[in-house]
């Protein structure tokens, strides 16, 4: 593929990506939590389910890309010290959504992983900023976007001395109205060849409903995916955000379980598996 001079699989080796302890790209990454950061008793009891259920890793916007100004646009900065208090507490390193590059100066105090969301992928001076950082940062798939353009935008970060990218397909814009988005599945695949970056997958925002989200998250991980970040809220119906593609935490343990155990089953069924290698 065209342009790809620093994200292309032939120009280096997989990457992974160290996060505390959490190896990603080699190890499977379940990043759980609400869409929005609400309030301090909501991501207390919200994190230590999901930490419980096997999650590694916190999110939660604390600035949201809203469709409409006037729907609820995030707690910012006092969001930014709810998540950093509840990392704290739980030990679990948050990643959170940067909308505009003058936040990534100081927002690095209080994140382990930025996150630039599907509106922003293509955000030349945003990903450009990024690439100054050395934290790792969730590049999601543009709604409209091709592979090719999503990685040409993981290489403006990475051009800039940047190599932590992490890849995040979250369903494209298709003619289908039942789900929010169409998760493309293939885009898993792809990536692996075509790139050395660990790529995850956001089930919630391909499917826009919580009945959804368990089969799209068992695809995924079938299909390869290094990880998955999946919105969970402690009372969906209340959420300020994404209540209807948000699990309950019983309902996100249920398919915690599934996931590692479908992960597990792969990882010992593939080293019996001769490889189809086409030159
Ligand atoms: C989000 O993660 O809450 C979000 C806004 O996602 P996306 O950018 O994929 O729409
Ligand atoms: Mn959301």
């Amino acid at each position: 593929m065209d342009g790809l001079k620093l994200s292309s699989r032939q120009s280096a080796a997989r990457t992974v990506i160290s996060v505390g302890s959490l190896r990603i790209g080699r190890d499977f990454i379940l990043i759980a939590g609400p869409c929005s950061v609400e309030n301090e008793e909501q991501m207390l009891e919200t994190a230590q389910a999901v930490k419980a259920a096997g999650a590694h890793i916190l999110r939660g916007g604390a600035f949201k890309p809203r469709s409409s100004p006037y729907s609820f646009q995030g707690l910012g900065l006092r969001g930014l010290k709810i998540l950093r208090q509840v990392s704290e507490v739980t030990g679990l390193p948050v990643v959170s959504e940067v909308l505009d590059p003058r936040d990534v100066g100081w927002m690095s105090d209080y994140v382990d992983l930025f996150q630039v969301g599907a509106r922003n992928m293509q955000n030349f001076s945003l990903l450009k900023e990024l690439g100054h950082t050395n934290l790792p940062v969730i590049l999601k798939r543009g709604m409209n976007s091709t592979i090719q353009e999503w990685l040409l935008c993981a290489e403006y970060i990475l051009a800039e001395g940047n190599p932590k990218v992490i890849l995040c397909e979250r369903g494209i814009r298709t003619f289908e109205r039942y789900s929010r988005n169409t998760l493309d599945v293939t885009a898993v695949p792809a990536v692996k060849e075509l790139s050395h970056l660990p790529i995850i997958v956001d089930p919630s925002h391909a499917a826009g409903k919580a009945s959804l989200v368990p089969a799209l998250s068992l695809a995924a991980v079938a299909g390869g995916a290094d990880g998955l970040m999946i919105e969970v809220h402690y009372h969906p119906d209340q959420a300020l955000s994404d209540g209807e593609q948000s699990l309950s935490p019983a309902e996100f343990s249920q398919l915690a379980r599934r996931l590692l155990d479908l992960r597990k089953f792969l990882e010992t069924s593939s080293q019996s598996e001769t490889p189809v290698v086409r030159p």
